[in-house]
This record gives structure tokens, sequence and C-alpha cells, in this order.
């Protein structure tokens, strides 16, 4: 159970950002002690030489402008200060005979012995060389060649240096506790601090498995990497949400809307049921499913349309298109109606306007808003279609001197499935206009209205000229 859960949690991306953290940071801590322990070694060894050089020269010097005498008097005489100080000074003659010695304090002379030794025919120059005593103690010694081939030797143990860097590594070990816990816990804090974002992920998405569909990961304004990410999940979030309210309303509404035309196709076939000695009225009752049959399909082929556009799904193929001819193709659909009803339609667009749009849908807007405007139109009145550029966007209206719509209607229209009372007269299934706002807006455009009872309507849409790209499910950023 428990070796379980120590399992769990070494698998946890947070146990290894800790792991991780941890590591850099006590590693580098240490390698940079490491390193500064090696640079105060050398810079004191550096100085070490420094003092042995500078005295050698100071010694030669006095035998240069005393002799051998001024100078053993002068060694002589800083025997004390010499001996305390650390430093070992010898002079012998071209024979290696030893005239004068000073040892540093402590020093045996069995520790220095084998110096005495030292050939000073193997001597060139300046030259530094260890003697290790006990206790590791190291005496730095360098050689000068004085007048009359006497031998001059001045070194300096390195008990300073080593006391210096034994200080250097107790405080090291000191503080070696105080950095791994403060490691550990900046990698814990960090690693807290970071996944902090990963977690609100995995709330938000515990909360809309159990059914909030409108929870949302908190954002902070950082502006990092996982801000991004958050805000394109919420975005995401959001677009899954509509996709989903707006497939529900299209389902409530279709539940809704085809208990009507099912209820009155049921009719038509038990009035078909009863009529089974009369051919003909059985055919009318037919006839009647049919009809039914087709507005049921109208309807949810609609439906769908508006579905898809609204939630941005809507396969849309994007082309140049000559708006006059677009229109005079509508138009042409609907002479025969107009002519019926005696209503005169007019164009107005200038042949070189073009839009970015899907040809289909485009005819389809200015079918349903044409349609609309003859439908609602009394015989003998006027339709017009007017197209310009106005500014990045197409404006092109539809005016007709109809019956008009009041307020309250105007408020509603574009709803789905809202017919006015005063329409219900005239086919229809109150589907066009939510169809028409639905797939403008999929281009990126919007769809105004001007209207009032008896004065008739203007329909008037903005379509961009280049129309951006239009949303698709699943679409970047
Ligand atoms: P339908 O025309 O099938 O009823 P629409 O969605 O096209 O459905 O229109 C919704 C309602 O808006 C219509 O029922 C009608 O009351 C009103 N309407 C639409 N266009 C016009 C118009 N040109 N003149 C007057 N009323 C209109």
């Amino acid at each position: 159970m428990f070796s379980n859960a120590i399992k769990k949690l070494i698998r946890t991306t947070g146990f290894r950002l800790v792991l991780w953290y941890s590591t850099i940071f006590i590693t580098s801590t240490l390698l940079l002690f490491t390193l500064v322990y090696f640079l105060l070694q050398a810079a004191i060894l550096d100085k070490e030489h420094d003092l042995i050089l500078t005295k050698i020269e100071e010694y030669g010097l006095q035998d240069q402008r005393g002799g051998l005498a001024a100078l053993l008097d002068d060694i002589r005489l800083e025997e004390n200060h010499n001996s305390k100080s650390g430093f070992f000074v010898r002079v012998a003659d071209f024979e290696n005979k030893t005239l004068l010695f000073t040892l540093p304090a402590g020093w045996q002379i069995e520790d220095i012995g084998p110096l005495f030794a030292t050939g000073h025919n193997s001597i060139q120059g300046n030259q530094f060389f260890h003697k290790r005593t006990r206790d590791g103690e190291i005496l730095e010694i360098a050689c000068k060649r004085l007048h009359n081939d006497y031998l001059l030797q001045v070194g300096k143990g390195t008990e300073e240096r080593t006391k210096l860097l034994a200080h250097y590594r107790k405080i090291f070990a000191g503080i070696l506790l105080p950095v791994i816990l403060f490691g550990l816990s900046g990698g814990i804090f960090l690693s807290y601090r970071s996944l902090r974002p990963v977690r609100n992920l995995i709330s938000t998405l515990r909360s809309i498995d159990s059914g909030k569909l409108d929870s949302r990961v908190p954002t902070t304004q950082s502006g990092d990497e996982f801000d991004k990410l958050t805000r394109l999940f919420n975005e995401m979030l959001e677009k899954i949400e509509q996709l989903i309210t707006g497939m529900k309303e299209s389902l409530d509404n279709v539940a809704h809307d085809l208990r009507t035309p099912v209820t009155r196709l049921r009719m038509d076939i038990e009035t078909a049921l009863q009529q089974d000695d009369d051919p003909a009225a059985l055919r009318e009752a037919l006839l009647d499913c049919a009809e039914e049959t087709e507005r049921i399909i109208t309807m949810l082929n609609t439906l769908m349309d508006i579905s898809e556009a609204e939630t941005g799904v809507m396969q849309l193929n994007p082309e140049k298109l000559a708006v006059a001819t677009l229109i005079s193709e509508v138009i042409d659909i609907y002479q025969y109606v107009a002519e019926d009803k005696a209503i005169t339609v007019s164009r107005n667009a200038p042949d070189d306007l073009q839009v970015v749009a899907d040809a289909n849908r485009l005819r389809q807007v200015i079918a349903n808003l044409l349609d609309n405007a003859l439908k609602y139109t009394p015989p003998g009145g006027k339709v017009s279609i007017s197209a310009r550029a106005d500014g990045n966007q197409m404006k092109l209206s539809v005016a007709d001197t109809g019956c008009g719509i009041t307020d309250h209607d105007l408020r509603r229209i574009f709803e789905r499935l809202y017919r006015a009372d005063s329409s219900r007269s005239h086919r229809g299934l109150g589907l066009g206009l939510s169809l028409v706002q639905a797939v403008v807006q999929s281009h990126h455009g919007k769809i105004e209205v001007d209207s009032a009872p008896n004065r008739g309507s203007c329909f008037t849409i903005y379509w961009p000229l280049e129309s951006p790209a239009p949303p698709q499910a699943g679409g970047g950023e």
C-alpha cells in the first residue's frame, strides 16, 4: 500500500520536476563552490610566490650593495620576523656548505634536510620546488645565485594557505545542508507553481465531465505559454459549448415544431385509411401526405443548415463572384412569381462589383430575401435589389413596398421558426431569415432591417468584399 503510493508519487510530473530543479540547483552550487575553492587556492599560491620572489630580490640587492657580510647581517636581523611569518632562508657557499639558515616556526631541520643537499649547480635562475613535510605541509622554495657563486634559498610554508582553505571547506560543509534543503524546497515551490495551470486544467475537465459545461480554466495575465494554452483551451470550450447548445436548441425546436406537421401527417394517413372505397379521395390524402413529408424534410434540412452555419461547421467554398450577375440569376428564378402578382422587381448593381463568397449560399441569401419581399408585398407593389461597395464591404439591400413589420415582430423575426401572426396566411416555415442571418454571419457579415407597418421593409446585408477565411470547425488560433 505504502510502496504503491511511493511508486505513484515517483511517476508524477511534479516529483520529477522537484528532482530536476533540486539536482540542478544543488549540483551547480557545489560546482560553484569547488570552482571558487580552486581559484582561491591558485590566487593564494600566486601571492605566496610573489612574496618569496620579493624577498629573494631584496636579499639579492643587499648582496650587490653591501656584499655577503651585509646580506648575512640583514638575514640575522630579520630571523625572528622571518621565522614567525613562515619564511625559510638559507645561504650556502659554492660547495653547498650552509652559511646561515632560518627555519619557519614549527619546522625541524629534519623536515628541511634534503633541501640542504640541493646542489647549486643544478639551479638555473629562480625556481620553485616543493618539499612535503609532516601534516601535509608544503614549503615553496625559490633559489638565486649570488655573486661568487653563493646560493640563496628563500621559502615559505603553506600553513596560512592550508588554514584559509580549511576554513573555507568548513564554511562549505556548514552551508551544504541548507543548500540541499533550499534546493529541495525551491524545487517543490517551483514545481507547485509551474504545474498550477495543469491542475486548473484537470479540475476544469473534471467539472465539465460532471456536467458543468460552462466551467472555464482560470486565466492569468502572465502571457506565458501556459496562459496562451489556457486561453486557447477556453476558446475551444466556448466553441464546443456553442455547438452543443446550438444542437440542443435545434433538437428542441425540431422536436417542438415537428409535432404539428407530424400530427397533420397522421391525420392525412388516417383520412386515407378511411377512404378505401374511394380511389380519388385516397389519392388526394396520399398527396397531402407527400406534401407534408416534403415540408418536414425542408424544415429539417433548413434547421441543419442554420445549425451548421451558426456553429461554424458549414462547408463553404469561397470564390470571387460578380454580384450583379448573381442578383439577375435570382430575379430570373422569381420572375414568374413576380409577374403573377404584378410586382415590379428592379436591380441596381455595378457590373464590376465582386465579393468573395460561397456562390450557393449568397444566392440562397438573396433568394430568401426576395422570396419574402414578394410574399409580403401586395399585388402591384415594387421590390428593388441594390448592391454597392461600401468601404471594404458590400452593402446589399432588398427593399419592398409591402405590409411592413411591427416593432414587436421586428425584435423576433430572426428567431428560428418565428412567424408574425399576420404572415400565417402565407406559406412559410419561419426559418428563412434565421438561415439568412446565420449564413451572413458565417461570412463575417451582418444583417439589418428597417421596416414599419404599411410602409414596406428594407433588409440590408453587409458582406466583406475580401472575406476572411470562414470559420471552420476545429480551426486554429
Ligand atoms: P417565413 O417567411 O417563412 O415566415 P422568415 O424567417 O423568412 O419566415 O420570416 C420571418 C417573419 O418575418 C415572417 O413570418 C414575416 O412575418 C416577417 N417578414 C420577413 N420578411 C418580410 C418582409 N419583406 N415584409 C414583411 N414581413 C416580413
